[in-house]
């Protein structure tokens, strides 16, 4: 195997595959054997293609990164069609602007741009033309399942909605998604869209995710496929901005020093992303990890134990989340790439063990952004700065604002626009009109289409059977 080749190939966390290329390892979602696919060696780009890489478009730039890691699966001229074809859905030929944050000293990466405005778009609108393009080459179909804290749900719709061959389930917690969301996701008309409004949590959802997906036999005739952040090719396109977003701000400060990426925290996709990319070389100094008050993550990258703790409702409901799915990625590179170690722990901590580890990473530091914390920031941001946080973006400034780096510059992923979290920014700022966006108001008072069952692995399952057979 060539070196070009072990970017393109895809190995199990957990040791249990053999390796599979791009478009396996993407129609494969969580891998069979209960880990998760991540590709046996990751790039390290030289000082001279990064140098190449500042000049380029948003769409160029994606394509050039995440060729590495398809290789030969998809040829390079239908690659960049699909590329270009997922960000051209975006309102910005920027499609993520970084701003400086008015005078404040950071800058914040403006993810919201997609037609769901958070940052999910980023990523799905990608897999969505990816899966359509496997299908179209391998035919066959997709039945999609997914579970949502709220933003990946119609970000994963608005990815594969009225698309040939695809049909897309997607279980949100009832009652736990702000009525905006739930909105964004169950007013969508085409056919091949069903919500499940699930009685229970999130990390509810989560499981009987993992249980439907571990049903193999289910999961084989049925066709299943994932579209969560464990799905690597998710990764993949938000690995992108990392790339860009640090050229932006060395662009801006003219000068080439590290900087400091600060990223509000649920399932440790985005994050992780922003690890590989620091691997591949990425002028990140550190990797600043926010969490609302469900801080099993803060609280890992603080105390080396990883220890559940019960799900908060706040603000920033996309963030509500004790276990972090993408954590077992980054789990097998803190423990050397060891599949063995990684699995033993994984399944002590499904057991209800914590997961400890010695030492520290100096790649990450960790905060956690509480309440009072989030809405004195989105409060300060608009009066001082006249920039309107979400409370997800919010609970990140509030982070970088309480662990500074000297001398380091820090650049804030705002994950959504605010426009999705009114009542939040009311709260904070205490003027509803003032979060609002032209494509959400459109969605008030049409009817919603979901069903309500329980967070069983049957009751899903024979729901599922009863749209597709
Ligand atoms: C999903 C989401 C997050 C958390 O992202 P992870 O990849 O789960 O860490 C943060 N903010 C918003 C708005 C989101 O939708």
């Amino acid at each position: 195997m060539t070196m070009k080749q072990s970017f393109s190939q895809y190995i199990s966390t957990r040791g249990g595959i053999a390796p599979i290329n791009f478009t396996d390892a993407v129609m494969m979602g969580l891998a069979t054997d209960g880990g998760l696919l991540v590709p046996s060696a990751i790039p390290v780009i030289s000082e001279e293609t990064m140098e190449s890489w500042r000049a380029l478009s948003y769409p160029e730039l994606a394509f050039e990164i995440m060729r590495l890691f398809v290789g030969d699966a998809i040829p390079e001229s239908d690659f960049k069609a699909l590329v270009d074809a997922s960000y051209a859905t975006f309102d910005t030929k920027e499609v993520v602007p970084i701003r400086a944050a008015g005078m404040s000293g950071l800058y914040i990466a403006e993810l919201y741009h997609g037609p769901t405005l958070a940052f999910k778009d980023v990523a799905l609108q990608f897999l969505g033309n990816l899966f359509a393009y496997v299908l179209k080459k391998r035919g066959g179909r997709l039945n999609i399942l997914g579970a949502t804290s709220g933003d990946t749900g119609s970000a994963a719709i608005h990815g594969v909605r009225g698309k040939d061959g695809i049909e897309i389930f997607i279980m949100y917690p009832e009652g736990r998604v702000s009525p905006l969301q739930e909105l964004q996701m169950a007013t969508v008309p085409d056919s091949n869209v069903h919500c499940i409004a699930i009685n229970g949590t999130f990390d509810d959802g989560q499981r009987v995710l993992k249980e439907v997906f571990n049903d193999l036999p289910f999961k084989t005739s049925m066709h299943l496929g994932a579209v969560n952040s464990v799905n690597w090719a998710r990764i993949l396109a938000q690995v992108v901005y990392y790339f860009w977003g640090s050229f932006r701000v060395q662009e801006s400060l003219q000068e080439r020093k590290p900087i400091q990426v600060c990223v509000p925290t649920g399932n440790f996709g985005d994050i992780f992303a922003g690890y590989v990319a620091r691997r591949m070389g990425a002028p990140i100094r550190r990797l600043l990890l926010a969490t609302n008050e469900n801080d099993i993550l803060s609280r890992f990258f603080n105390t080396g134990v990883y220890s559940r703790g019960e799900v908060h409702p706040t603000l920033s409901p996309s963030m509500d989340i004790q276990v972090a799915s993408n954590f077992e990625r980054y789990l097998y590179y803190r423990v050397g790439e060891d599949s063995a170690k990684v699995k033993e722990l994984m399944e002590g901590f499904a057991k209800g063990q914590n997961i400890c580890i010695d030492g520290s990473d100096d790649a990450f530091a960790a905060g956690c952004g509480n309440t009072a914390m989030t809405l004195a920031t989105i409060r300060k941001y608009w009066t001082e700065h006249k920039v309107l946080l979400d409370p997800h973006g919010a609970v990140g400034v509030a982070v970088a604002e309480a662990k500074p780096l000297e001398g380091v510059t820090t650049l804030c992923l705002e994950t959504a626009h605010p426009g999705k979290f009114p009542a939040a920014v009311a709260q904070a700022v205490g003027d509803e009109s003032l979060a609002v966006h032209p494509a959400l108001e459109k969605l008030k008072g049409l009817p919603l289409r979901k069903t309500i069952l329980n967070p069983e692995r049957k009751e899903i399952e024979d729901f599922m059977k009863s749209i597709l057979e």
